[in-house]
Formats: C-alpha cells, structure tokens, sequence
C-alpha cells in the first residue's frame, strides 16, 4: 500500500488530475493476487478490480516499450537460451546513420577479416520494430533503404552461394566448438533460403524473460473491504465465462507448446 501510493503521488504529480481516474486511480480499485509462473516463481500482481483476472491481462516489456501476450510476465532466468523466431509483421522503420569505420582493426577481428568488412564511408540503415511468431516484438536491421515489407528479400547470388555453403562447412568442420547448435542451424537455414537480407527469423530474447501465469490465487483487495466477502461465495455467470475463456486460453498454449515440442523431436530424428 506504501508503495503504491508513493508511486502513484509520484505519477499524479506529472498528469492533470482530470486523468488521475484513468492513468493513476485511487489504490481502492486495486485487487492483489499470488500468480505462479510457468518457471516455478511465484510473484503477487494487481489487476484493476476483482473480476479481471492475472491471465487476462496485459504487461509491458519495457525494453521493447511493447505488450506482451495477454497472460505472460517477464522473469528473468540467466540460464534460458534465446531461441529464433519466425518475422510475422513488420512495423515502426527509422533510419540510423554510422560514421566510417577506423581503418585500424579492433580487438575482435584481424586485418584481412576486418578489410573485407570494414565501412570506410559513412553508412545509414534502417531499423524495424517487427513482431515475431511468438507475439514478442524485436527490431531487425535492413541495410537496403529502399526495402519494404513484401519486397522480396535481397539474396546471394547463385554463383556466390556454394562459396559461403563451402566455407562455413569448412569452418565448422576445423572449429567444431566455436559456436553453438542454434547459431549453426540459423546459418544452414539462411543458406538455405539463398540468404536472404533482411532475415526472415530474429532472435527473441524476450522469450528468455516471458513466462506464461499457470496458476493463480486470490489475495484480495489493495485497501481492505470491512463487509466484502472474499472471495465471492457463488460468482456470477459472467465472471464463470471469463474464467472458462482464460483456461481454454491456456489449454490451447499447453498443446501449441507440446505440438511445438513434438515437432522438434520429429525433426531431430529425421536429420
Ligand atoms: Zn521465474
Ligand atoms: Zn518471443
């Protein structure tokens, strides 16, 4: 209760009081409840009222300044890898201008590597917001200004595209440690596609910090109420239907996840 109302004298001191009903209410709206994560945490959450519950809300991602699916928290788990996503919809595009590169090499390349490539003028690219299969968002790099979604992706050309097949494989083959399973089948599907520019997949690291709310308790209301019963004897049919939708909700994603799942083992035995 402290928090909130530090917080929120803190909010109300930035807006008019015309807007503090919608963009900073009073604590008495708030209702707590003890959400578990599908990674095992357990975290308390408020949702504006009793009857809107945890799954059905939205939470932000703060670094992408983005929603996330409706029932996902962030909790952030090191150990998690980031996995890559297919690109479903393209969004916001800005344009970004870098300076020459030095012409010395730095630290993390040698010189012939960094000759082959080094800018040696100054360059613009254009950055885009995307959304990718996951629902997360993600900004992607186009180097080609000109490129908009349905454009055709720029690719290798025929003649080129055996040479990088080659090298890599080569690579891999005196370098078996150098990089991780993930990144290789990235690479074998880009040359796949031809290599495509921009890429059709990103890596998501929110996924690494998105968890879906598997269960939920009630703690009741921010500002205690003398006479509310809690939680309600019989809820009404409204309230019945929303929890029905949530659970379904949440069906689906568990047999989305294990299709998912059963996908990558049927792949795995084929290749
Ligand atoms: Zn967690
Ligand atoms: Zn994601």
């Amino acid at each position: 209760m402290r928090e909130y109302q530090k917080a929120n004298a803190e909010r109300r001191s930035r807006i008019p009081a015309a807007l503090w009903a919608f963009l900073a209410p009073d604590p008495e709206e708030f209702y707590r409840w003890r959400v578990q994560l599908e990674c095992g945490c357990i975290a308390e959450v408020m949702t504006h009222g009793s009857e809107r519950l945890p799954g059905e809300q939205r939470w932000c991602d703060a670094i992408h300044k983005a929603w996330l699916p409706a029932g996902q928290m962030l909790c952030p788990h090191e150990d998690s890898p980031s996995p890559y996503r297919d690109i479903v919809e393209w969004g916001e595009r800005r344009e970004v201008s870098f300076p020459a590169d030095p012409v010395e090499p730095p630290d993390w390349t040698d010189a012939k590597t960094w000759a082959a490539i080094r800018h040696d003028e100054t360059h613009t690219s254009a950055f885009w917001v995307v959304t990718l299969s996951c629902g997360h968002c993600a900004e992607v790099i186009a180097p080609n200004l000109k490129w908009k979604p349905g454009d055709p992706p720029k690719r290798a050309s025929p003649k080129r595209l055996p040479e990088m097949k080659a090298s890599f494989e080569e690579y891999w083959a005196s370098h078996p440690d150098d990089e991780d399973e993930r990144e290789r089948e990235h690479t074998r599907r880009m040359l796949a596609e031809g290599w495509p520019c921009p890429a059709p997949e990103q890596l998501c690291h929110t996924c690494t910090f998105a968890q879906w709310i598997v269960a939920y308790q009630r703690v009741g209301w921010l500002v205690p109420r003398k006479s509310e019963p809690n939680p309600p004897k019989s809820p009404s049919r409204a309230i019945l239907q929303r929890r029905l939708r949530q659970a379904e909700t949440e069906a689906k994603q568990l047999r989305e996840q294990l299709a998912e799942l059963d996908e990558g083992d049927a792949s795995a035995e084929n290749s």
